[in-house]
């Protein structure tokens, strides 16, 4: 177990789609060394996630984790989840502006629609498949993570370009606008 360097937005192994895991090698060894590496990694730069490719390992698989986060104070808890092999379906319309930043884009935040109500389904480290609905805010996390694995970060997606704006810019001018559009979410869905 190790906390590993974290890629930047640029790198090539962070811009192409990672691969497939192959299930029957979920268990072994080289498997659950990467996933204990991404959870040490992710704890130790405060991250809400990271995925596998963040971190060098081309595979399809993230973590996620929030409790207290120092990053981001206004997101739901949600508890450790190891997602391999990914898939996410939109269940309505419904989007969110959601403000952004990424340990792979060092500094900067902006605002990326995402959809409120996804259904997730991925096979867990003991290779066990798992399938639940994500709603509300918590979803918004999924799909950034999700997106890690297409090759896609943050900055790719921004609709508004004048969001686009450096962290310490964000948390003195906008992090508490945003926080209350995050509570009328989390309000709504209870997450
Ligand atoms: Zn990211």
């Amino acid at each position: 177990m190790s906390v590993r360097e974290i890629l930047q937005i640029g790198h090539p192994v962070l811009a192409a789609r990672a691969i497939e895991v192959e299930v029957s090698g979920i268990n072994s060894p080289r498997v659950q060394a990467w996933i204990d590496d991404m959870i040490d990694t992710m704890r130790d730069a405060n991250g809400a996630g990271i995925a596998a490719n963040q971190i060098g390992i081309p595979y399809r698989l993230f973590v996620i984790e929030v409790e207290n986060n120092l990053r981001y104070p206004y997101k739901p808890a949600i508890p450790l989840t190891v997602a391999i092999n990914p898939r996410i379906t939109y269940l309505s319309e419904e989007t969110f502006a959601s403000n952004e930043g990424c340990l792979s884009v060092p500094q900067m935040r902006g605002s990326v629609d995402r959809y409120v109500e996804i259904a997730v389904s991925y096979y867990d480290r003991k290779g066990i498949h798992q399938s639940f609905d994500v709603r509300g805010y918590s979803a918004c996390t999924w799909q950034h993570e999700y997106d890690h694995l297409e090759g896609i970060l943050f900055p790719h997606r921004v609709t508004n370009p004048q969001s686009y704006c450096s962290w310490a810019v964000f948390k003195e001018y906008h992090q508490a606008d945003f926080a209350e559009e995050v509570n009328k979410l989390v309000e709504k869905w209870g997450t």
